[in-house]
């Protein structure tokens, strides 16, 4: 196909991924790429952990917020009147889909579920851990040595580094720590180790925190020739996906500046924007599977918080290393993340997926006087994430008779956990209180997290090896019965995983994109 014209629908790590390479593999191609939301940054997509500015990054942060977005609403084409009564606190840069008001999605078996709206997608407001999926996390019907190539294709495109903070002496011992409590438990080669992050190191000793800007890399940069052939439009909606029969013609776009709205023609049309609202631009569009929206997942999540104890530290770190790495703290204070371990998901013996961040204050505020507020050690948030089972029955659905704020059938969301993940959640609970005791004091005690608060929502659009009625996409991202729309995502993933899942969904990206760009170039 000569000068095929691809509409990309999302302009977070996913849709950048496709930007990125089918804008580098097809000759000629023209990508345009639609954002509902503002962009945020000089840099499209850069990660607002990157601004040093307090308030420039706080209202970074607002601006993404959609109907939550306080005074920016009505500038982000939100309708007036749309009301954010009653909602509880959504991560910063994010807002819940329940939050309340006029067009608000029903998810009360579901309450935490978020999503962001801005250039970048929540790629802009991720914590960047990029672990690799591994046993049944990873997809049955891609062979392993695809698989493995699939994943360094993906860490590549997000910058991926497995030893970001690995020299910081309290990290190393923290790892020591949790080793002597578990290491005889975990299989060779899944033992405690350092988390794989999304950035680049500098020389200071911190990290430039990748977003979508690191995927698009040469589209966004203007020198080079292939930004010639990418567009990027933010403040646009695309309103339906446009049809004739089974084929995709273009999609129906609203600028939300103006208004105004009209129909851009496309060869290919990939939608990547996000678990939820991707379902619903499908639905509305008349794209109905049979699994759409159903089979949400997403891994439980039990958190605590730990003062870690100076006696047990001093077994393996010096004043001189904490003094060290105080200094090194001091120099990049808008960033409290420091060292980041884990210990990651491996079956049988541990189908959990740990997160240690150390940290110089906790994420809330304590008051003085409260024993450890003050704890000169500093402190560790730690994360267990457990799997979810997929079933039929968890699932997001879509009333066409009842329009959500921006006028899309409006979303409900039914989910609970079941025995099978409420036994490994006790599991992960004591787990968790190990590795507390194993550190030093709990200042927040392990709670299991309200559903949706993952951020990590998955399964909605799943692949399948067949169409079978269980899934939405081929192996290869395509919509069942569709040649030319494409669907990306954390959706796609179909089996149950405990990690952050973005690493794998680039790499399901990666796939999907070498094939459609076979295909457009032949
Ligand atoms: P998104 O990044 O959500 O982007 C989708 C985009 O589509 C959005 O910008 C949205 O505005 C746009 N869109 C939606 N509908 C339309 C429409 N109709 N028209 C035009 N545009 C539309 N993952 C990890 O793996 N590791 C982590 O450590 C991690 N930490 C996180 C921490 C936070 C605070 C958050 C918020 C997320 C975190 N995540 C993490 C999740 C990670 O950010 C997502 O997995 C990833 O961004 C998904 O990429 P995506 O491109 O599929 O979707």
């Amino acid at each position: 196909m000569s000068n095929p014209t691809i509409a990309i629908v999302g302009s977070g790590p996913i849709g950048s991924t496709y930007a990125r390479l089918l804008v580098e593999r097809v000759a000629n191609a023209h990508v345009v790429m639609f954002e509902a939301g503002p962009q945020l940054t000089e840099v499209p997509g850069e990660s607002v952990r990157n601004i040093p500015d307090p308030a420039e990054k706080a209202r970074a942060r607002e601006m993404s917020q959609g109907p939550q977005a306080g005074a920016h609403r009505e500038s982000l084409g939100i309708p007036a009147g749309t009301v954010t009564e009653g909602m509880f606190t959504a991560r910063q840069g994010t807002h819940l889909l329940d939050f309340g008001g006029t067009g608000s999605a029903h998810a009360s078996s579901f309450p935490a579920a978020a999503a962001a709206t801005n250039v970048g997608g929540q790629g802009a407001h991720w914590t960047c851990a990029t672990p690799s999926p591994a046993f049944s996390e990873k997809i049955p019907f891609i062979g392993d040595g695809e698989w493995d190539g699939l994943i360094e294709d993906a860490k590549q495109l997000l910058h991926v580094h497995s030893a970001a903070f690995a020299d910081a002496k309290v990290g190393e011992a923290i790892r020591s720590l949790l080793d002597e409590e578990f290491g005889a438990e975990l299989p060779e080669g899944y033992g405690v180790g350092t988390l794989p992050v999304a950035g680049d190191p500098q020389p200071d000793g911190s990290v430039r925190w990748a977003g979508a800007d690191v995927v698009l890399g040469p589209l966004i940069d203007k020198e080079n020739p292939l930004s010639k052939r990418f567009e990027l439009r933010d403040l646009t909606l695309v309103r339906r996906v446009e049809l004739d029969g089974h084929r995709v013609t273009g999609v129906t776009v609203q600028d939300l500046r103006t208004g105004e709205t009209s129909f851009v023609a496309a060869d290919l049309v990939v939608v990547a924007a996000d678990a939820f609202r991707s379902p619903q631009l499908l639905w509305a569009s008349g794209v109905r599977p049979k699994a759409l929206g159903h089979y949400l997942t997403e891994h439980p999540v039990v958190i605590s918080t730990v003062a870690l104890d100076a006696e047990k530290m001093g077994r393996y770190a010096t004043e001189e290393d904490l003094k060290a790495e105080l200094a090194r703290r001091a120099l990049n204070p808008a960033d409290p993340v420091a060292a980041v371990n884990r210990i990651p998901f491996s079956e049988p013996e541990h189908p959990f997926s740990v997160q240690v961040m150390y940290s110089e204050t906790t994420p809330f505020p304590m008051e003085p006087g409260t024993p450890n507020s003050q704890n000169r050690w500093g402190y560790v948030n730690m994360g267990y994430g457990m799997r979810k089972h997929p079933r039929y029955e968890d699932a997001v659905t879509f009333n066409d008779n009842e329009p959500d704020y921006r006028g899309f059938p409006n979303m409900t969301i039914e989910y609970s956990l079941t025995e099978r993940e409420n036994v490994e959640i006790a599991q992960a609970t004591e787990r968790l209180r190990r590795a507390g005791k194993a550190l030093g004091a709990f200042v927040a005690e392990p709670r299991l997290m309200p559903n949706g608060s993952s951020l990590h929502y998955q399964g909605t659009m799943r692949m399948g090896e067949t169409d079978d009625g269980t899934s939405v996409a081929d192996p290869w991202s395509r919509v069942w019965g569709y040649d030319n729309l494409v669907v990306g995502g954390n959706a796609l993933i179909p089996t149950a995983t405990a990690m952050n899942p973005t690493l794998m969904s680039v790499a399901i990206a990666v796939r999907g994109a070498r094939k459609a760009a076979e295909e457009l170039a032949s």
